[in-house]
């Protein structure tokens, strides 16, 4: 008895998911061969069905197509297992897009797999928005710079760096000095305005490999990688100087700011950066009761 007067491979080819069948073999390059792909497939990536047949699936990764995701689905290949990934791939006209990926083997009477199937949803939108909101919760809204939580990945980045690779850092802590009189001089938004022309400042007046942050209302940190103590007590200095010399302008009105600045390197004895930036904060609570505009770097 006949259950449904339909094809399946109708529903397939309009389905609105992609869906490539390819022969098994070969695993190893070329790689399998296509035999069958639907339409949503010349839709996503703008490959005729002829120009596909015959051809294999590793023609949509590029550069940008993750090495893991590419080794998983190998795995999954050589086991003859089904496999789920998320993986970059590129459309004929070389637009980068997201998928997420299900790769099932067809197996035969004989219990042989003989085809793989793989069904594929653009998820590119949905990753986008991903990587927007992640890079939203690890930014400072009002300067832009990188905020308390992507400091803190950073700096413990640098510290594993440090104890694997024994490659030492260091790290700055920076106070804007009497910032409150800025606000009361001239108001709120201006002293906003400051803070942005601060970070920035500081951005343009680092290496290149140094990385700022803005850990609260007008306290700032910056990583230096591969950064011994006279390393850093130099890049202080001249960023401290710099600014004293700066005038952020904004309103007809001329604003002088001095900065401290407090300098710890990491050390044998450091169970973390924590323990560094402790450090740090100490020097530029010492620079403060010096008098400001200073840089501190004492050892404890
Ligand atoms: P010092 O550090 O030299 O001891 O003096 P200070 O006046 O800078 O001291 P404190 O750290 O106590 O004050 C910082 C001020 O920064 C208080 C707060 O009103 C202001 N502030 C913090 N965040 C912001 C912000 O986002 N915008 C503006 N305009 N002001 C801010
Ligand atoms: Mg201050
Ligand atoms: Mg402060």
């Amino acid at each position: 008895m006949k259950d449904f007067d339909f094809e399946f491979k109708d529903i397939v080819e309009t389905a609105k998911d992609v869906v490539i069948v390819t022969k098994a073999e070969p695993i190893n390059e070329p790689g399998p061969e296509i035999i069958y792909v639907n339409q949503a497939f010349t839709e996503l990536t703008g490959y005729s069905k002829e120009e596909v047949i015959g051809k294999t699936p590793r023609i949509l990764q590029s550069k940008g197509t993750s090495e893991k995701a590419k080794s998983l689905i190998r795995k999954g290949l050589e086991d003859k297992v089904a496999v789920r990934v998320t993986i970059k791939n590129y459309s004929k006209a070389g637009k980068a897009y997201w998928l997420d990926l299900s790769i099932t083997p067809l197996f035969n009477d004989q219990g042989e797999v003989t085809h793989i199937v793989s069904i594929q949803r653009d998820v590119t939108e949905y990753i986008d928005v991903q990587n927007k909101l992640k890079l939203l919760s690890r930014t400072d809204p009002l300067t832009g710079l990188m905020n308390r939580r992507m400091f803190d990945e950073m700096a413990e980045k640098e510290f594993l760096r440090y104890k694997n690779e024994n490659i030492h850092y260091s790290l700055l802590a920076l106070d804007i000095d009497h910032f409150k009189l800025i606000n009361d001089k001239y108001g709120h938004p201006i002293g906003d305005y400051v803070l942005t022309s601060f970070s920035s400042f500081c951005e343009t007046h680092i290496r290149s490999q140094d990385k700022v942050a803005r850990i609260g209302g007008e306290e700032f940190c910056i990583i230096l990688p591969a950064t011994n103590k006279a390393g850093a007590i130099e890049v202080a200095e001249k960023l401290r100087r710099e600014i004293s010399n700066a005038r952020f302008s904004q309103n007809d009105h001329d604003i002088a700011i001095t900065v401290s600045i407090g300098v710890s390197e990491v050390k044998e004895s450091d169970y973390d950066y924590v323990a560094m930036l402790k450090r740090a904060d100490e020097n530029l609570y010492r620079a403060k009761r010096k008098g400001r505009n200073q840089v501190y770097s004492l050892d404890s």
